[in-house]
């Protein structure tokens, strides 16, 4: 029976790449949305066409009833849930005092309470089958923390943080938690970077390019299959080498 994946956010960006690579090696695939249906419908319905097991939901992760509706039609859909990748996320550059509350809010919302919502909506699946793979996306700033950035990045300390504590809260269940935490990867969160800062940037990258969503789709996937298993509550770096 094929395996089951939630890609949360996978309308575009690192999450679509995610969702494409498990629908091609055998996944039923979940890719979940919350305003961009005409861009997940077109990546729901070409890989439809190509035969690949794959569904859209919308649903906001920051609302824990919309996250735990998504775990529920995911699961009476397909039956199981082997894996859940949760990636949705935003992000806004400006100084501390520049950044709205409203703003603010809504970035740790989606990025740490998202993440926590779906963690807390899947593990009675898990638990019940006494398996299952949850990866989290991070990210370098979360580790190091970026000027300008400072909700954004305090979000991310924070998925770094659940994830090892889930880790160990559902290690005796037999779930794995990890955490990818990307650099700086060719987006559409980094369409307003300017083309003199990018450059710069890639000096600092030792393997001299920014990352593309399949490297981090591939570390995804990897965390997500068997060769992973003795694997819990690590963070793996998808970032050229920029922090080492
Ligand atoms: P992106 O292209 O902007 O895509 C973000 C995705 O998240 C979209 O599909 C968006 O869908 C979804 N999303 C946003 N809010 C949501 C919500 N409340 N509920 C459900 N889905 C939601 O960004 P990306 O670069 O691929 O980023 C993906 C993840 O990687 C994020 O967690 C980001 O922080 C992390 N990351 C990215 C980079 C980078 O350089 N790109 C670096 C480090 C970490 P809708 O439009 O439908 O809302």
């Amino acid at each position: 029976m094929s395996k089951t994946v939630i890609v949360t956010g996978s309308s575009r960006g690192i999450g679509a790449a995610t969702a494409m690579l498990f629908a091609e090696k055998g996944y039923n695939v979940v890719i979940n949305y919350n305003n961009s249906f005409e861009s997940a419908k077109l990546l729901t319905s070409s890989l439809r066409e190509r035969g690949l097991s794959v569904i859209g939901m919308k649903a906001d992760v920051s609302n824990l009833k919309e996250a735990e509706i998504l775990i529920k039609e995911t699961l009476y859909k397909f039956g199981s849930i082997d894996c859940l990748v949760n990636n949705a996320g935003i992000s806004q550059i400006g100084l501390i005092n520049d950044i709205g509350e409203y703003d603010s809010n809504r970035i740790f919302d989606v990025n740490l309470k998202g993440v926590y919502n779906c963690c807390k909506a899947v593990t009675p699946v898990m638990v019940n089958q006494k398996s299952g793979k949850i990866i989290n996306v991070a990210s370098m700033w979360g580790e190091v923390g970026a000027s300008c950035e400072v909700a954004y990045s305090a979000s991310k300390a924070g998925v770094i943080g659940l994830t090892k504590a889930l880790a160990k809260e559902l290690a005796p269940s037999n779930i794995n938690v990890n955490a990818v935490s990307p650099g700086l990867i060719e987006t559409s969160m980094n369409a307003n970077i300017s083309i003199d800062v990018l450059d710069s940037f890639v000096n600092d990258i030792p393997l001299g390019r920014i990352g593309e969503p399949i490297d981090v789709a591939n570390a995804i996937y990897f965390l997500a299959s068997d060769l992973s298993d003795y694997i819990t509550g690590q963070v793996i770096d998808v970032n050229g080498g920029y922090i080492i």
